[in-house]
């Protein structure tokens, strides 16, 4: 196979165990994607995953608008690796932007994504976990990643903290306070790590106090200029994502 027809076959993400020989059947919405988006036929090739067998070089049987497609299974195009550790905690954002950060953190590499509800949030106080999901598959699919990060359901703040597993490092950006830069000296530490950024209103004195009490935090600064959110969360996870 040519690194032509590779760059041009199409990744899907799948449930079903993939192996030699396996047939697996798409969902409608895949069969309609490659039917009728991509004009694929049967015979042509497909990338395959389901975040724990690696990705698999697939061919397609059949393929008809009216009915699921199948694939059957051929040959491992690369074994399971790990993804980095890093989790990223956001105080729930509006849709696009909410929607953006699912999208970006996915192809910076996150493995988990935790919404949270702050004081100052504004969003709407539900997370729809499917369509943040379909949105993380999608962007797992185009950026050759062999997992899709986990969503959660939206948590308040305080609770995500009462209950976080103390061996995982919490990096809390905080802008305009005087705390090291992140990504700079002797910060980053090799364990599982997570970096979590406020609402649009920023975190209040109080939920800053409770965030810098806990035994797990680090503090961090973003540089001197004040990022939205969203973009707090991507510079944040590119620096963590350096290391
Ligand atoms: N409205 C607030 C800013 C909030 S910015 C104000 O004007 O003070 C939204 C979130 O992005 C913040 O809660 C923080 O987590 C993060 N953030 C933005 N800029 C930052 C910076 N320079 N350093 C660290 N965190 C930053």
């Amino acid at each position: 196979m040519s690194a032509r027809t590779l760059s041009r076959a199409v990744r899907l993400f799948v449930q079903s165990p993939l192996a030699e020989a396996a047939v697996v059947q798409l969902s409608t919405a895949q069969t309609h994607h490659l039917a009728s988006v991509m004009r694929r036929q049967p015979g042509d090739s497909v990338l395959l995953f389901n975040g724990y067998d690696g990705e698999w070089l697939g061919r397609i049987r059949t393929i008809a608008r009216s009915h699921r497609a199948t694939v059957s299974v051929e040959a491992q195009m690369h074994k399971q690796k790990p993804e980095p550790d890093l989790w990223l905690l956001f105080a729930h954002l509006k849709r696009d932007a909410t929607n953006l950060v699912v999208e970006k953190a996915t192809e910076l590499g996150v493995n988990a994504l935790l919404p949270v509800v702050t004081e100052r949030t504004v969003a709407p106080q539900r997370a729809n976990v499917e369509r943040l999901t379909a949105i993380a598959i999608e962007a797992a699919e185009q950026s050759e990643r062999l997992s899709v990060p986990l969503i959660h359901s939206l948590q308040p703040l305080p609770v995500v903290l009462a209950t976080w597993p103390h061996a995982r490092r919490l990096y809390v950006a905080l802008e305009r306070a005087p705390v090291p830069r992140l990504g700079l000296g002797g910060l980053l530490r090799a364990e599982p790590a997570a970096l979590l950024v406020g609402p649009e209103g920023g975190f209040t004195p109080g939920e800053v106090d409770l965030i810098c009490a806990q035994p797990f935090t680090c503090p961090v600064s973003l540089g001197e200029r004040i990022l939205r959110a969203e973009t707090a969360c991507l510079a944040g996870l590119a620096l963590l994502q350096a290391y």
